[in-house]
């Protein structure tokens, strides 16, 4: 999104030189420059032996189950944003985050960054925000998310992170045949 207004007082910005980032959107009232950034959010494939933990969240996808995600808050590392979605939505507590990837989304500029993490311990337990918690086979996980492009798109790579050699986990994924 490009700032026209200062979100902090209001006033019209105006433009000005950044050394490497060409002409940014400036407020000299509060001598500061409001760059285009994308929204970071995480998205989270938790893993148990053959089990990964999927949400139903209608106000995302209806018809679909979800993995965990959340916004990353200003003054927490991505990691701890990663910790603490699995914990408020789920219940459960996890280790051995791990990177996966990014992607963006354009028509909410949101930039999705997605991990795997393995489950520590702890008994699902779902937030408010939440319809269903609940652990499913790895296998039926492409099937079950059929609206969630990206959610799907990390499951293939966590079905390759875990070594995942069968054909049955792909049943419902057409793009892949
Ligand atoms: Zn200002």
């Amino acid at each position: 999104m490009k700032y026209k207004y200062c979100p902090l007082c209001g006033a019209e910005l105006i433009i000005k030189d950044s050394w490497d980032e060409g002409g940014v959107p400036y407020c000299a009232k509060d001598d500061m420059m409001f760059f285009d950034t994308p929204k970071p959010c995480v998205v989270v494939a938790v893993v148990k032996d053959e089990e990964i933990l999927l949400l139903k969240q209608s106000y995302i996808f209806k018809n679909s189950k979800v993995l965990v995600s959340g916004y990353v808050t200003t003054g927490e590392t991505v990691e701890e944003t990663v910790y603490r979605e699995v914990k408020e939505e789920t219940g459960i507590t996890i280790g051995d985050i791990k990177y996966l990837g990014s992607e963006f989304l354009p028509t909410k500029e949101i930039l999705m960054l997605t991990f795997m993490a393995k489950y520590v311990d702890g008994e699902i337990r779902k937030s408010e925000e939440v319809e269903l918690v609940q652990w499913e086979k790895i296998e039926d996980a492409l099937c079950e998310m059929r609206e969630d492009k990206i959610g799907k798109n990390l499951v293939r790579k966590v079905l390759n992170e875990i070594g995942y050699k069968g054909d049955k986990a792909y049943r419902c994924d057409i793009s892949k045949k």
